[in-house]
């Protein structure tokens, strides 16, 4: 008998048995640990030895009730409070012992076991289920349950919800180019900035690995949402400093849906949040952001259709290159012409804009892009030995193709072909060049360097580039995003950016072209600028081969195109 109580007093989980007075008849320490009375004696020595602690004669009585109802009561969990705060998961088996007559109950018996560390392995297993482990912010699956209840409501209230699809650009390039641990820490940052730009009612989220989404409660109205996008993107475009290594910016595309009230479904909801910030992405506006609307949905059908089309046929029928004159501000007179490419499809001309990802995506950029370049080539060699006439030709490259192996042979195979005076080519760049496998396109642009090709980097001002990374390539030319341009006449920030990036690029010896210039106001502000070229609907529009010829024939006849003997400096316009 003495052994069983020693195995009693000693066993892990507690038990003890009470009576309907919540007297304490028998107990182990397990139980008195549990009960939070923290004693070690033998329980027949306490004082206070028949008085339950005061939490769990709260617990006891439910038990009690508990168990008179159903008998006894099984697996039943419940937290007890402990002293200064801290408190633990009990889980509880109890029963009751009757008379010896059956007539009423002599006491109350449980078995208690410890389950707090079961508790807190749970709680970690549903945050798992629930957040993203590397933001710690709401995961998708949380993230669609908030949206629901956000449909729902919204139904009565539309214009309280509203839906901001996030997506970031170039993150697998970033992690292409720094590594995995970078792109987490920068993933991070963004996950922070997020959430210091919205209230608490808002709720942010990660929902796949580079798009975040944000529902937010009354964002008052289009204006209000439009402030909001422009206080994160002046967050996510200060520069800051993961691991010494300093980023200008992330570049992010926002959808919005706005009011909520039209969707039964979170995931056609998100999907069309999705789709806004897709479009944000190709169509370029100074927000980086586009409401969703049906229009866009039907345009978002009509490019599934296209990439069916160009993943099925890779032919390069139906493609065509059009010219738009670069030329200097002060008379208009025509300097170079960029190649543009063009898509004729069913009777419509496909934009470049939808047909380049497009091509890029599925592998076809490499033949179209080769075609291309040999199509432009053939006609500055044509026009090269009709006028002999100083005009350069600029052919964008995407950087895809820049990154093949193959990529400067092929290009040395259409020099031959077509006879062209290289010297007057530039490949235009965007800034997603310095994403790519550095190393790779160092070595093709040196090689094409050599073919006597030169180089502009197109877009300038939108990517990653830092002016450090810029001096790394042999690049000769900057083109300023049309961006800089649009908001010139009322915006004196951009006047000021503009002048800056003009002076700055001077200073470190680039030659200057400025894109998207469509008004004379926009014009009259830029001659302030010297040594500046254009190019912008002001003055043309992108050209057929044919009107590019006629209006080369002009220049060339009035004589404000050099032959190609007076010149020597491909770029530079006169001062
Ligand atoms: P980009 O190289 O920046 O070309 C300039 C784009 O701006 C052209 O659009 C041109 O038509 C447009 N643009 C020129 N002036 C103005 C203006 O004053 N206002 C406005 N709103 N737009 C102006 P496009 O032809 O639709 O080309 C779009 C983009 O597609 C090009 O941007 C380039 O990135 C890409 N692309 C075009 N052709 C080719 C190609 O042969 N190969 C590759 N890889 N990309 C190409
Ligand atoms: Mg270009
Ligand atoms: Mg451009």
């Amino acid at each position: 008998m003495i052994e069983y109580q020693e195995i009693f007093d000693n066993f892990s989980e507690g038990f003890g048995c009470w009576t309907p007075e919540q007297r304490l008849l028998q107990a182990n320490d397990a139980f008195l640990r549990l009960m939070g009375l923290g004693i070690k004696k033998p329980f027949s020595e306490l004082p206070e030895a028949n008085a339950l602690s005061h939490a769990f004669s709260e617990i006891s009585g439910v038990i009690m009730k508990q168990v008179e109802i159903q008998g006894a009561i099984k697996n039943f969990e419940f937290r007890l409070p402990h002293e200064a705060g801290a408190s633990r998961w009990v889980r509880v088996n109890a029963w009751r012992v009757l008379d010896t007559d059956n007539s009423s109950t002599r006491c109350y018996a449980a078995y208690l076991a410890d389950v707090t560390n079961l508790k807190l392995k749970e709680a970690e297993l549903s945050h798992l289920a629930f957040y993203d482990a590397l933001t710690g912010l709401p995961n998708r699956s949380l993230f669609i349950n908030k949206l629901a209840a956000a449909l729902q409501a919204a139904k009565r209230y539309p214009e309280q919800y509203a839906l901001i699809s996030i997506d970031l650009d170039d993150l697998s390039n970033i992690n292409q180019h720094y590594g995995r641990d970078f792109g987490d820490m920068l993933l991070r940052h963004v996950a922070t900035t997020l959430l210091a730009c919205c209230r608490e009612t808002d709720a942010v989220a990660r929902i796949g690995s580079d798009d975040f989404a944000m529902l937010l409660r009354d964002p008052e109205g289009g204006s209000g949402l439009v402030k909001i996008i422009k206080r994160i993107r002046s967050k996510l475009e200060t520069p800051f400093v993961i691991w010494e290594q300093q980023l200008d910016s992330v570049s992010a595309h926002f959808g919005v849906i706005f009011p909520l009230n039209d969707y039964d479904s979170q995931e056609s909801a998100l999907r069309d949040a999705g789709l806004a910030a897709g479009r944000a992405r190709t169509t370029r506006n100074n927000l980086a952001c586009k409401f969703f609307s049906k229009r866009m949905m039907e345009k978002a059908r009509k490019t599934l259709s296209l990439t069916v089309v160009l993943r099925k046929k890779h032919d390069l029928k139906g493609f065509h290159v059009v010219y738009q004159p670069i030329v200097r501000p002060a008379n208009g007179d025509l300097h170079s012409f960029e190649a543009l490419a063009r898509w004729a499809h069913e009777g419509r001309s496909v934009s470049p804009s939808t047909f380049i990802p497009i091509a890029e995506e599925t592998g076809f950029i490499k033949s179209l892009g080769e075609f291309i370049i040999e199509a432009t080539c053939r006609q500055l060699h044509c026009w090269q030995d009709e006028y002999n006439a100083a005009i350069n030709m600029h052919v964008n490259v995407s950087p895809s193709q820049l990154a093949t192996s193959d990529f400067p042979d092929s290009i040395n195979d259409i020099l031959h072909r077509t006879g062209v005076d290289s010297s007057r080519l530039f490949f235009e760049v965007t800034e997603s060049i310095f994403l790519r496998d550095f190393a790779k396109v160092l070595h093709n642009v040196n090689l094409l360097r050599q073919l006597g090709i030169h180089f502009c980097l197109d877009d300038f001002g939108t990517g990653y580039s830092s002016l450090s990374y810029l001096k790394l390539l042999p690049i000769e030319c900057l083109k300023i995003d049309r961006s800089f341009v649009s908001d010139l006449e009322k915006d004196t920030t951009s006047r000021v950016l503009l002048r800056h990036i003009v002076a700055l690029g001077i200073d470190l010896g680039y030659s200057l072209v400025v894109e998207g210039v469509e008004r004379q106001t926009q014009l009259s502000l830029l001659n302030e600028v010297d040594h500046l070229l254009v190019q912008g609907f002001y003055f043309y529009k992108p050209l057929s081969t044919y009107v590019a010829d006629a209006l080369l024939e002009e220049t060339y006849k009035s004589g404000t195109l050099k032959r190609i003997s007076d010149t020597k400096a491909p770029l530079k316009p006169a001062s």
